[in-house]
C-alpha cells in the first residue's frame, strides 16, 4: 500500500520520556471527581503518546501532561478517517493493588485494526507499556469500590496531505478516565431496538475492527432506537437483514433453557474480548456455547416459547447489561419477563470478581501494574 512498515517489525520495544504535569488537578478536587464520576467526562492529569513517521518509525515514546493536539486542518484524520482505538480497564485490589485485565487481547485487537486501516501497527509491548506507564503515574485516580479507571488507546492519521493514501504519520495516544459502577444498584435491563433501515457491517468491511468511522455510522441508528423508546440499537446482518450481530459497542448472548449459551459468530461484528472471556468461563464450567447465526424471527418465537430464558449484551465498559425487552417495526416481546436474568448476573459475578482480583484467575487473564 506504499507504506513500509519495517521500522515497526524492528522497534519491539521503546523507552517512555516520563515528564510530569505541572499543573495536576488538586487532591481535594481530584477527590470530588472521583465521587461520581459517571463515564467518559473526567480525565486524569497525564497522558501517553508515541510518534510514527515513515523514515523514524515508532519514537518519541512520552507520558506528558494531558493536553490538546497541535493538528495542522489538512491531517489525514479530520478527512479520511483513519483512525483506531481500544478500551480497557484497571481495577483497584482489596490489597491496593491495581490490575489489568487482558491487555495483551487489547493490544493484539489493535494490531489487528491498524493492520485492516492500512495504518502503522504498533508493536504490542509499546501498547502494553504506554497503558501500565499510564496508570502508574495517574493511579491516584482509579476509584476505588465497584469503580474502575478506563483506558483509552488510539490512534490517528496524522499526515498533512489531502490526496486519498494510507498516510505516512501517526499518533498514538492513550488518555484515562475514572468511572464510576456502570449502574447503581445493579445493572437495569435495557431496553433494543432491532433496525430495519441501518445496518453496521457487511463482510469484507471494517466491521471486526475497533475504528472510529464504525460508530460514526451507527449513531443514526442509535438515535433511532431512541425515538423507539428503546436504551440501544441492536443491528442485523447487512445480507439476509434476519441475522443477529450485535449492537453498537456491545457483543450479545442468548441463553436457553437447556442452559447452554450462543452467541453470533465471528466475521463481521467485533471480536469483543469480554464475549471471549465469557465463552471460555462457560465452557470452563462444562456450558454449551454455540457460536452461530440466531435470527430475530427465531428469537422472538423462542422468547415466546419459553426455550429462551435469557439474553445479554456485553463489554468492557458495563460488563454484563442484561436484555429485559426488544422492539421491531412489528411489536415487542419481553425476556424473562423483562427482568434481570440468573445466567446473566452469575457470569457478570464472576467476570467482576476475577478482575477485582477476588476470585482465582486460572486462565492468567489479569496483569498486575501493582
Ligand atoms: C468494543 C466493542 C465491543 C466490546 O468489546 P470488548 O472487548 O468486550 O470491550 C463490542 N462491539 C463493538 C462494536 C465494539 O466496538
Amino acid at each position: 500500500m506504499g507504506v513500509s512498515f519495517d521500522k515497526v517489525d524492528g522497534a519491539i520495544w521503546l523507552d517512555f520520556d516520563i515528564h510530569h504535569s505541572h499543573h495536576a488537578v488538586p487532591e481535594a478536587e481530584r477527590v470530588a471527581k472521583l465521587k461520581d464520576p459517571g463515564f467518559g467526562r473526567v480525565f486524569t492529569d497525564h497522558m501517553a503518546t508515541v510518534r510514527y513517521s515513515q523514515d523514524k518509525g515508532w519514537h518519541s515514546a512520552r507520558i506528558e501532561a494531558r493536553s490538546n493536539f497541535q493538528l495542522d486542518p489538512a491531517a489525514a484524520v479530520l478527512h479520511y478517517a483513519q483512525e483506531i482505538f481500544e478500551g480497557l480497564k484497571a481495577y483497584v485490589r482489596e490489597d491496593g493493588g491495581v490490575n489489568l485485565f487482558r491487555p495483551d487481547a487489547n493490544a493484539k485487537r489493535f494490531w489487528n485494526s491498524a493492520t485492516r486501516m492500512a495504518m502503522a501497527p504498533l508493536p504490542e509491548p509499546v501498547f502494553i507499556e504506554a497503558v501500565e506507564q499510564l496508570v502508574r503515574i495517574d493511579r491516584a485516580w482509579i476509584p476505588g469500590g465497584e469503580g474502575s479507571l478506563y483506558l483509552r488507546p488510539f490512534m490517528i492519521a496524522n499526515e498533512t496531505f489531502l490526496g486519498v493514501k494510507p498516510s505516512s504519520e501517526y499518533i498514538f495516544g492513550v488518555i484515562a478516565s475514572p468511572v464510576g459502577s456502570y449502574f447503581k444498584g445493579g445493572p437495569a435491563p435495557v431496553s433494543i431496538y432491532a433496525s430495519e433501515n441501518y445496518t453496521r457491517a457487511a463482510v469484507g468491511g471494517t466491521g471486526a475492527v475497533k475504528c472510529g468511522g464504525n460508530y460514526a455510522a451507527s449513531l443514526r441508528a442509535q438515535a433511532e432506537a431512541m425515538d423507539h423508546g428503546c436504551d440501544q440499537v441492536v443491528f442485523l446482518d447487512a445480507v439476509e437483514r434476519k441475522y443477529i450481530e450485535e449492537l453498537g459497542g456491545m457483543n450479545v448472548f442468548f441463553v436457553f433453557e437447556d442452559g447452554s449459551l450462543s452467541t453470533p459468530p465471528l466475521g463481521t461484528i467485533l471480536p469483543g474480548i469480554t464475549r471471549d472471556s465469557i465463552i471460555a468461563l462457560a465452557k470452563s464450567a462444562g456450558v454449551t456455547v454455540r457460536e452461530e447465526l440466531y435470527s430475530l424471527d427465531q428469537w422472538r418465537a423462542d422468547a415466546a416459547s419459553g426455550k429462551l430464558k435469557e439474553a445479554f449484551a456485553c463489554g468492557t465498559a458495563a460488563v454484563i447489561s442484561p436484555i429485559g425487552k426488544v422492539r421491531t417495526t412489528s411489536g415487542e416481546f419481553l425476556i424473562n419477563g423483562g427482568e434481570a436474568g440468573k445466567v446473566a448476573m452469575g457470569l457478570r459475578k464472576q467476570l467482576v470478581d476475577i478482575q477485582y482480583g477476588r476470585a482465582p484467575d486460572p486462565q492468567n487473564w489479569i496483569r498486575k501494574v501493582f
